[in-house]
């Protein structure tokens, strides 16, 4: 992909954003565009920073290092968007300023402790399983109340909402199921003191839904960047 082609595909997804946060009757600076770059090269990160984006999510750890060490100069925000393992919690927490997907009380506390002292709590989302699919990880919606009392409890973190990664569906109506379900346990769970603003889902093929649904932070890969070089 070119530089201009990344350019102009992210004027694209940024288009298609506006257009269901209208339909939605929602401002569409409340949601976020979280560029996932996993398998891209840092040339094109940087093609889509020199085009105003911020905010990179990155799925495997020793590739997200490598890029996060090249674009040093870069004032990019970086999302972990990948499945969390407790060999990799130290360098999650010490290298992103976000996770979407805590779905382990034990990798929660770790992440907790290995914030490097003097850095902010680290933002977490709290991956939750609605399509009762074991491959996708995240806990039931029934164990959510208690990771989220865990995860509140844990100064290095702060959690943010909660994140979703459905299966894959081709109507929408039928893509809204899980995401306004995601909507409805946050409205459930969320406190005065602790208000889970954030809703992160929505991907490349269902965006539109998930934003009808109230997303915070849309995570878009191939749609940005195109399809992936190499699997
Ligand atoms: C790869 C990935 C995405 C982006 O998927 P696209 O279909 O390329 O937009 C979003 N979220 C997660 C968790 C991913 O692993």
């Amino acid at each position: 992909m070119t530089d201009t082609g990344i350019a102009s595909r992210l004027h694209q997804v940024m288009a298609r954003i506006r257009a269901a946060a209208e339909r939605a009757g929602r401002p569409p600076a409340q949601v976020a565009l979280i560029a996932v770059s996993k398998k891209q090269p840092a040339e094109a990160i940087r093609a889509a920073y020199a085009a105003g984006q911020r905010a990179f999510g990155e799925s495997y750890l020793r590739e997200a290092l490598d890029k996060i060490e090249q674009l040093r100069d870069l004032d990019i925000e970086w999302h972990f968007i990948g499945r969390v393992q407790s060999n990799k919690t130290r360098q999650i927490a010490a290298n992103f300023a976000w996770v979407h997907g805590v779905s382990d009380p034990a990798h929660a506390h770790r992440l907790s402790e290995q914030r490097p002292a003097g850095a902010p709590p680290l933002n977490v989302c709290l991956q939750i399983n609605l399509s009762g699919e074991d491959s996708k990880g995240g806990v039931e919606p029934s164990a959510a109340s208690e990771l989220l009392r865990t995860c509140n409890a844990l100064p290095g973190l702060r959690v943010r909402g909660f994140m979703t990664l459905p299966a894959p569906a081709d109507d929408e109506a039928a893509q809204r199921a899980p995401f306004a379900a995601l909507r409805h346990l946050r409205d459930r769970l969320a406190t005065p003191g602790h208000p889970l603003p954030c809703l992160s889902m929505g991907m490349s093929d269902d965006l539109e839904a998930a934003i009808l649904e109230g997303a915070t932070h849309v995570r878009i890969g191939t749609a940005v960047f195109g399809p992936r070089p190499y699997n």
